[in-house]
Order: structure tokens, then C-alpha cells, then sequence
């Protein structure tokens, strides 16, 4: 007999999970980007010990119908073929359908969710990656339970990691990976313009995270960020480059009056996903580096469309990284602009200091 034999289809599901959520803020973002993507124009979220325990995310968005939700657990099964068409498009915006799934391996969760096609809502349980009774009590799959719901999605995890104790091990304590939380939620209510966004932690009464849907990005950033930044805030466009792929770019950073002693991660979204790019972030610190003291730094957000076919957020499992064609031109276009923006307001600044 040979040595060599194949993993169960449990035990794959459980590493490839434990590969795209490595932490509770990786599931808390691929569940507000299926609530955004939902079209919600409010989420709200609870976190109880860093996400360990209790993570719920509340939206108004489209709901889920009761014959999918058998399908949730189904890695690369995703509703999200029909609303982008092209199958170029889904792979760069990482629609692979198995963020839920792999949440749905390792935790215990439980959905209620209404379309605004049914009456009531549908109540279903999950567990090791398998829909089962309620209450996580019958191992058998049944059938969604019909309760009373408003429109849109409720999303509850409960005990994380709970089947993969090393990775719960390995996990910071419970209040960095709150903050990590609290992190990536004040970034998305930056950026997403039409969706209030709320957060607490579970017991409290007050919110953490608290923005209104619509509210213009300077108040948006007051809110999560403070009045430091917010008065100091450049609004820009920057022109688009067909030939480079760059359809759009816009962003809000502090003028050289601002300077922080905390190195914050400037928040960058991709094509409306919340990425890291170094490269770009270097470039703009150099930007910055002749207006600004030395230890000084500054509030910079910055959002790109970039034309999809151009994209790879399939480079890490959990599509933080990103990389994209003519990526140096593009970041040097973007930078040129910003350098031209802040010289603007040196100019302007010691013009009047002058007078
Ligand atoms: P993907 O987002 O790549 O499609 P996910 O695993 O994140 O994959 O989600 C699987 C599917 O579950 C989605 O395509 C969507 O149909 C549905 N879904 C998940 N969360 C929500 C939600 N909050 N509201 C409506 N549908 C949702
Ligand atoms: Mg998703």
C-alpha cells in the first residue's frame, strides 16, 4: 500500500479556512464587503472578546433567499456571477464565494435573513461547515426555520476558531484583535459613502463607530479619525489615465499643518476594497517628506478604480495584497499629484504668513 493517501474533505475545508481567516478582523471584513455588497445602506456590528466569542453583523441590505442558504456552506458558490458579469471581473474583485463557507467551518453561525419577495424572515444554523437543527442541536440538516424579520441579513459567529486551537492560540490578545476589528470597520465607514456603519462591543451601550449613511467624507472622517485631521483636510481628485487602466482616483489627506507621531496606515481602497499597497505608500511618504517635520505624519486616504482586467487581489488568500499592471506609472502619477496639492498649500500657507 502507498504512503501517500488523501486528506478528507473536512480536513481540506478546515486548513483552507484557517488559511483565508487568520484572524477575527479578516471574517469581520469579508462580511461587511458581502453587506456592502449587498447594496445595505446600514450595518451594524457587536464584538464580544475581540471577536473570539461573538461576532454579529446586522444589515438592511437585499437578504439571502431560503433555497441559498443550504448553499452558503458550499465553497465557490457565490450569487455575485449574475451582478458582474464577466468572469475577469469576479476573480479580480475575489468573488470566489468561500468567505462564508470557511467562516462556517470554524465557527458556530446562525443567519436570519429576509428578501423583500417573503413575508418572514429565515432562520438557519450552521456548524463544521454544515447546515444543521436549530440551536446547532439536531445534526441533520432541516430546513430554514420562518420567523418574524426585517429585510436584510443578520449574520452571528460565535466561537471562531472554536475546531482550529492553534490558531486561536497563535491570536493576539482579545483587545488587539478588537481593535484590529474596530480598525477596519472605521475604514470601510470612510470610504463607503451611502452605508452608516456602526460598532460596539457586546454589552456596551455606546458605539465605538457611529456614521450616518450619506454623510459627506470630511464628516465621515471627523467621526473616526477626529477634528485634528478633519480641519485639515485636502479633497482631490486626480485626472484618469485610460493608457495606465486608472478610470478613477480620489482621496483626502492632511496639509503639512498636520502631523501625527503615530505611523498610521494610510487607508487605500482598491476598486472599493480595502487593500495595503507598500509601494504606494512609500511613494506618498516621500511626497510628504520635504512639508513635513521629521517623526511627522500624515492622514491619508486614497481611493483608486482601477480597471479590473489590470487587478490580482488573488495573491494572498486573504486578498489584503494587491497588484496591478503599469503599477509604478500609476504611482507615480498619483504621488506627482499629491506633491503638486501639498506645494498648493505650502505656497498659499507662507504667502499669508508673509502678508
Ligand atoms: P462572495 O462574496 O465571493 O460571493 P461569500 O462567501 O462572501 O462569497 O458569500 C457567498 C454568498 O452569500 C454571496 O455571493 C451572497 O449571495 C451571499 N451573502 C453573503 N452575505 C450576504 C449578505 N449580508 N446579504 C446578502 N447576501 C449575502
Ligand atoms: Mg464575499
Amino acid at each position: 500500500m502507498g504512503a501517500i493517501h488523501k486528506l478528507d474533505a473536512a480536513v481540506i475545508n478546515k486548513i483552507a479556512a484557517g488559511e483565508i481567516i487568520i484572524q477575527p478582523a479578516n471574517a469581520l471584513k469579508e462580511m461587511l464587503e458581502n453587506s456592502i455588497d449587498a447594496e445595505a445602506s446600514m450595518i451594524d456590528v457587536v464584538v464580544k472578546d475581540g471577536g473570539l466569542k461573538l461576532l454579529q453583523i446586522t444589515d438592511n441590505g437585499s437578504g439571502i433567499n431560503k433555497e441559498d442558504l443550504g448553499l452558503l456552506c458550499e465553497r465557490f458558490a457565490t450569487s455575485k456571477l449574475a451582478k458582474f458579469e464577466d468572469l475577469e471581473s469576479i476573480a479580480t474583485y475575489g468573488f470566489r464565494g468561500e468567505a462564508l463557507a470557511s467562516i462556517l467551518h470554524i465557527s458556530r453561525v446562525s443567519v436570519i435573513t429576509k428578501t423583500k419577495d417573503t413575508q418572514l424572515a429565515y432562520k438557519a444554523f450552521y456548524t463544521g461547515g454544515k447546515m444543521v437543527g436549530p440551536n446547532f442541536k439536531a445534526l441533520a440538516p432541516v430546513e430554514p426555520k420562518p420567523i418574524a424579520g426585517k429585510d436584510g441579513t443578520q449574520i452571528i459567529v460565535e466561537d471562531l476558531f472554536y475546531n482550529l486551537p492553534s490558531r486561536a492560540k497563535s491570536l493576539k490578545s482579545k483587545s488587539e484583535e478588537y481593535s484590529k476589528i474596530v480598525d477596519v470597520i472605521g475604514r470601510y465607514a470612510i470610504h463607503s459613502a451611502g452605508v452608516g456603519i456602526t460598532c460596539k462591543k457586546f454589552g456596551d451601550s455606546n458605539h465605538v463607530i457611529a456614521t450616518r449613511p450619506n454623510l459627506p467624507i470630511k464628516e465621515r472622517i471627523r467621526s473616526i479619525f477626529g477634528t485634528d485631521v478633519a480641519s485639515e483636510l485636502i479633497e482631490f481628485d486626480v485626472e484618469a489615465n485610460e493608457a495606465l487602466g486608472l478610470v478613477k482616483a480620489n482621496g483626502a489627506i492632511t496639509s503639512p499643518n498636520y502631523g501625527s507621531k503615530k505611523k498610521a496606515q494610510p487607508v487605500f481602497f482598491i476598486n472599493h476594497r480595502l487593500v495595503t499597497c507598500d509601494p504606494l505608500k512609500r511613494a506618498i511618504n516621500s511626497a510628504y517628506q520635504i512639508f513635513l517635520p521629521k517623526g511627522n505624519h500624515p492622514f491619508v486616504y486614497l481611493s483608486l478604480e482601477i480597471n479590473p482586467k489590470n487587478v490580482d487581489v488573488n495573491i494572498h488568500p486573504t486578498k489584503r495584497e494587491v497588484r496591478f499592471l503599469h503599477e509604478e506609472e500609476i504611482i507615480e502619477h498619483i504621488s506627482g499629484a499629491i506633491h503638486t496639492k501639498l506645494s498648493d498649500v505650502d505656497t498659499s500657507r507662507k504667502f499669508k504668513t508673509q502678508t
